[in-house]
Formats: structure tokens, sequence, C-alpha cells
């Protein structure tokens, strides 16, 4: 004889839990988020489950972080040739790809600062691509950090590549508020995205950045070849780091590089991805970032900030356009989603 007591996440005893239902118990009302297994159990249920799933991930990202958005533009200080080897990036100097090496002048990086800030960001992000930065690239981002707080109100975050205890120190003393360093994917798969520098490197400039007090941005890139159970692992990976900022990309394959013939992660599966990772993450800030446009579509924008995600990057991204800032803006707008202010973050 079977039994029909509710279990305390509401399934029925006799059958497998669902996983939705689950969440809604253990990440809804209880703010914990789902472990590895959980995640994987997530990217595996079936396309017509999509709908709920990223109700419940929505329901989460406003039970625990609110309906605020926020919002944050970036700026190629130094953009192409970079000395590693990431198989999916056009800023390489290894591959035959169009990206130059190129700086861009002081006054140009406060115009864009000011720019970001009037469509109402509260972040604006200094990114080089480098390995890590050398003595002249920390005396320009020294003047650059100098120069915008003399003319704009936001806050700086930085994306410089790998750190020594020196520079992290360094860069706190600037005042930098956040640092991005991706760990781009989960650790069993980075050695077929990298080959130049371990996970392990990128693990150590994280672990230094949050022990001195900056906060730590860390997302990375879906559709790079790995499998779900690696997608888990990545989500996992990241819950144990516990960053304020995650950045989630899609692959956007580009000509010349070693992932430029990869397929586009289909939509559903994108989708599930970022509720999934909503799941694993309930608190953080999880941010759209590069390769949604081709992934998702017009209504990719719509679909993840009702399905998790809480923060936008406006205007172009490093080195493919993306939408423009209005166009983002106003779909916040439509959504009824408030953009976060700087009084909030501060
Ligand atoms: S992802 Fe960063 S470190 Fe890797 S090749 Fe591109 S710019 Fe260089």
């Amino acid at each position: 004889m079977t039994t029909t007591a509710h279990t305390a996440a509401g399934v029925d005893e006799g059958t497998a839990p669902d996983i939705l239902a689950i969440a809604r118990d253990q990440v809804v009302d209880g703010g914990r988020g789902l472990d590895r297994d959980q995640v994987l159990e997530v990217l595996r249920l079936p396309d017509d489950r999509l709908t709920e799933l990223l109700q419940v991930a929505h329901d989460t990202r406003l039970r625990w972080c609110g309906p605020e958005v926020e919002v944050e533009g970036i700026i190629s200080l130094k953009t192409g040739g970079c000395p590693e080897d990431c198989h999916f990036c056009s800023q390489s100097g290894l591959f035959a790809s169009p990206v130059r090496s190129a700086w861009i002048d002081i006054p140009s990086l406060v115009e864009a600062a000011k720019q970001t800030a009037k469509t109402g960001a509260t972040e604006f992000c200094i990114v080089a691509a480098v390995r890590g930065p050398d003595k002249r690239l920390m005396s320009q981002v020294a003047a650059g950090i100098e120069a915008i707080r003399n003319e704009v109100d936001i806050q700086i975050a930085c994306s410089l590549g790998m750190l020594t205890a020196d520079q992290v120190d360094e860069l706190a003393a600037m005042g930098v508020h956040r640092y991005n360093h991706n760990l781009e994917t989960a650790r069993s798969h980075f050695p077929n995205v990298v080959t130049t520098h371990t996970w392990e490197e990128r693990w150590e400039t994280l672990r230094m950045v949050g022990e001195a007090g900056m906060e730590v941005c860390c997302g990375g890139i879906l559709g790079m070849g790995e499998t779900l159970e690696q997608r888990a692992e990545f989500a996992a990976d990241l819950a144990a780091l516990d960053p304020d900022e995650v950045p989630l990309n899609f692959l956007n394959p580009r000509p010349g590089t070693p992932f430029g013939d990869l397929d586009v992660l289909p939509a559903a599966e994108a989708l599930k991805a970022v509720a999934a990772f909503r799941l694993a993450l309930p608190r953080t800030i999880l941010r759209f970032a590069g390769g949604r446009e081709i992934t998702l579509g017009d209504l990719g924008a719509e679909q993840g900030i009702l399905g998790g995600i809480n923060a936008v990057i406006v205007g172009n991204y490093l080195t493919t356009l993306g939408r423009p800032a209005e166009t983002d803006l106003d779909l916040l707008d439509g959504l009824q989603m408030p953009i976060k202010v700087l009084n909030d973050t501060i």
C-alpha cells in the first residue's frame, strides 16, 4: 500500500521527489542553494518544464535579492594581443583573430565612464586583455581611476587578469570596488579551454581579491563543449567561491579561434542553465554578460530577467556588439524592474 503523506518538499512519499518542489522548499523558502547533483537534475529537466523552472528561479531572485536590477558598463583599456590561449577569445594574440592590440587614452576612459553613469549604471568596469597587469598597465589604471573619480560618481571595477599579492593590495588601495576574474568553466573542463595557465592560478587571484576586501566577480562562459555534468560542477565551483557577482556568458563562436566552429547553445538550454545557476546561488548578483543576443534572440533578455537574472551590462561588449543601452533600459522599465541606485550599493 502506498501512502500519500506529504514530505517537507511537498511531494508524495513513494514517488521520486520532484526537483522543482525541492527547489521551492530549499531555495525559495530556505535560501540554501542547490548542490551539484541537484543542479544536474535541473539541467536535465525536459523543455516542457522550462516555464515552471524560470518561475522558481524568478521567485528565488525576488525573495533573496529583491526586484532591483544592477546596471554596469564596461570599457576595454587595452584590447587584443593577449599572450594567453583561451580558446573562445578573439583577443588572444595566438590565433588568427581580427582584434589588434590597442590602448585607449585617459580622456576617452573618462568620457566612457560619464556615458555609462548617464544610463543609470552604478558600476564601471575597466578591462584589459592581458595575462596579468605589468607596471605600465597598473599606472594607467591608477591614472584612469583618479581621472574618473574627479569627474564621475560611479563605482569602479577592474578586470586585469591574474594578480600578484602586491597588485591586489595596490588595487584595493586605489579604491577598486569589485574585481572580475572568471573561472570560465568547470575545473575538469578548463584544460580543454586554456593551456597557458591553470584554473588553480585563477582561483588563487580570486582568493586574494576576496581577502583584500574587494567584491569578487567571477563567472564564465556556457556552451564551450562542456557536458551537463561539468556545467553542474561549474555551478558548484562558483557556489564554493561564493562571489558577490557572477557574469554568465554564452559562447559566441568567433572566427579564427579554436572554438570558432562550435554550435551556439540552444535557447532553452541556455535559459535552463541561467535558472539552474540562480538556484545554486540564491543571493549573488547574476549578470547577463556577452553572447546572449545570438543565443537567446530578442526575447532572451526578458525571459532571463524573469528567470533569475538581476543585472545587465549596457552597451557594447568587449569585442562584439551588444544591444544599445536604451533597449535594455526600456525593457527593464517595461518589466517594472527598478534599476539599483548608487546609494543602495555603497
Ligand atoms: S580571456 Fe583574457 S587571458 Fe584569455 S586570451 Fe582573452 S584576454 Fe587573454
